[in-house]
């Protein structure tokens, strides 16, 4: 049985879907500004083993596996003024790359990536749901806020900052929340701002004549029950998403599907997942602080098996640090794996080598393991296990 460390009460636990039949995650994507880089790569290519697993354990046809989007941002949007184009076209180009990445590395195409250009109804929608239940406010200037004070009692047991392991009453009035004039509390944040002349914009029914655009939490909220529904098994990300965008967007949730909500096990999301970041000699890698590398230009240097291998060695929830050592060591066993699955026949798996495999993976996806135990059935010339445990780990198709 599969056994992943849940974020929200922080311990290992036994994952059980809601319906076996259809089986969902939803993985918040990018923010296309600029092209990914290795931090990206990680997270994905994680999630990908992740999925690759439970269309193993359930069924290929029976995951529902949903990565978005997050195609209007203040980022593009500035990115798109210091280049004199469109907004969209910053968005396009870079999802195109991102897109071209994925392929090179061997990661399965979502069930669905939505954007919010294409879901912005479902987005006004939720928005709307949260006006309607007094748990959001307008503002004169056309923003529409969260009132945090107004998050309701629920059955699932959430209080606010639960899942980041922060104290609420820090979050919603302490230091760390900078002072808005606008907002009732310092902590509410945004559901919808206001756009200024030329930025992309929508006009809902509720936004009295205003043009905006919406706020980054409640464009999951709104694609999560798009494809998925208010309630899913799997929500994951890059640690850095679990404060304010994880913690605000299941307040989101909690807010409008609270009567839903009636115990732990039928909240938001069973199980929140996080993986680290990628490090340079221990410092995080930035853009600002210039250690930084794109993805595209990773997998040039260094082929996408060896960038996977590297990837995959590290446990997800530790940081991996980046050398161009480290990743010309991992080249040589992927490049044993890819000759393998190149050369020679694929044959039948050894139950045994399944049955340990299959425990490494379901150990809190214990890639490192799993990587170990493939390199044993590589020297063993197990080559039938090599095809079978190099195509869990997406070596292969
Ligand atoms: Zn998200």
């Amino acid at each position: 049985m599969l056994h992943l460390t849940n974020t929200l009460t922080r311990k290992k636990e036994a994952f059980t879907p809601r319906d076996p039949k259809r089986v969902t995650m939803y993985v918040c994507g990018i923010t296309p500004q600029e092209a990914p880089h290795l931090g990206h790569g990680r997270g994905y290519v994680v999630t990908d083993v992740l999925f690759r697993l439970l269309r193993q354990m359930y069924g290929d046809g029976s995951v529902v596996y949903v990565r978005n989007y997050t195609d209007v941002d203040d980022k593009i949007i500035e990115k798109a003024a210091q280049l004199g184009v469109p907004p969209e076209r910053v968005a396009n180009e870079n999802i195109a790359t991102f897109q071209r990445c994925m392929t090179n590395l061997n990661i399965l195409t979502p069930t669905h990536e939505p954007r919010i250009t294409t879901s912005m109804p479902e987005i006004t929608d939720f928005v709307q749901t949260l006006l309607n239940k007094g748990i959001a406010y307008t503002t004169a200037e056309g923003d529409v806020y969260y009132d945090l004070l107004k998050l309701p009692a629920c059955g699932c047991g959430y209080h606010y900052g639960q899942l980041s392991g922060k104290k609420p009453e820090d979050l919603m009035m302490g230091s760390r929340v900078e002072p808005n004039p606008l907002k009732r509390n310092p902590g509410d944040f945004a559901l919808w701002k206001a756009a200024k002349p030329g930025e992309p914009s929508w006009l809902p029914s509720w936004a009295n004549g205003v043009a905006g655009r919406p706020g980054w939490h409640i464009e999951c909220s709104a694609m999560a029950l798009q494809h998925i529904g208010p309630q899913m098994d799997l929500h994951g990300g890059g640690e850095d998403l679990q404060f304010p965008h994880h913690e605000n967007e299941l307040a989101q949730n909690v807010g409008a599907f609270a009567d839903l909500y009636k115990d732990a096990n039928s909240g938001f999301a069973r199980l929140w997942f996080h993986w680290a970041f990628i490090t340079v000699n221990g410092t995080k890698m930035s853009k600002s602080l210039g250690n930084f590398t794109y993805l595209h230009e990773a997998i040039a240097d260094y082929g996408p098996a060896a960038l996977r291998y590297w990837l995959l060695q590290t446990h997800y929830r530790k940081p991996v640090d980046y050398s161009a050592e480290a990743l010309k060591a991992a080249a040589k066993p992927a490049k044993r794996i890819t000759k393998v699955l190149e050369f020679l026949p694929v044959g039948v798996v050894t139950p045994e080598f399944q049955a340990s495999f299959l425990g490494a993976l379901n150990d809190d996806l214990n890639t490192a393991k799993a990587l170990a135990l493939l390199n044993k059935a590589l020297t063993n010339q197990d080559y039938a296990n090599v095809h079978w445990g190099a195509s869990l780990l997406g070596f292969s198709a």
